[in-house]
């Protein structure tokens, strides 16, 4: 680790958006800072490093960008989950319920075997809806999820509650 820095001091909080009444959590003024962004990416491998990860699978959009360093930190395959339509081979669909209404999320249907290690990581836990999905994605490849990373947790939404009791990771917490 090359710094010691308070993550938090990167992160930008944009009221209203997208919505009128939600507050926004910006990561980019992390990514635009080449030590913080660093030492997030130690952080995460530093834990990691020795739970034996041989993938990572991450969600669209915001957790690739840090789903990829890390990967690359741990030797890792990177695994992308996309929206619908995106990935061009066959894929496995997932329907997960939202607030109002429910989303998909689709995988390659050879991104997993049975024996992956796989560590879930996505750049903020809300509702936790999102990596509930990915959960569920990796057991029926019947891998072995061996954690749940978030740069972000927004503690107040109880997203834990939709992670099946996995271990949990994050890197910055809001109350
Ligand atoms: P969840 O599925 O846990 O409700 O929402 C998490 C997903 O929504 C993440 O993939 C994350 O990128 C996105 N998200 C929701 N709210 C925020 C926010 O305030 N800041 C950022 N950076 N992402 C958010």
């Amino acid at each position: 680790m090359t710094t010691d820095l308070d993550l938090q001091n990167y992160i930008r909080n944009i009221p209203d958006f997208p919505k009128p009444g939600i507050l926004f959590r910006d990561i980019t003024p992390m990514l635009a800072s080449p030590e913080a962004f660093q030492q997030a990416i130690d952080l995460l491998a530093e834990e990691y490093k020795d739970q034996g990860v041989t993938a990572i699978v991450s969600a669209e959009a915001r957790g690739f960008i840090f789903a990829a360093p890390l990967a690359l930190a741990l030797k890792a395959r990177f695994i992308p989950v996309r929206k619908p339509g995106k990935l061009p081979f066959d894929t496995h669909s997932f329907h997960y319920e939202l607030e109002y209404g429910t989303d998909t999320l689709e995988m390659h249907t050879d991104a997993l075997e049975p024996g992956d290690r796989v560590l879930l990581l996505d750049d903020l836990l809300a509702t936790g809806g999102t990596m509930g999905a990915c959960i569920q994605m990796t057991e029926k490849a019947e891998a072995t999820v061996v954690g749940c990373a978030f740069v972000i947790e927004l503690c107040g939404l109880n997203g834990r509650r939709n992670l099946r009791g996995k271990d949990v990771f994050t890197l910055i917490e809001y109350p």
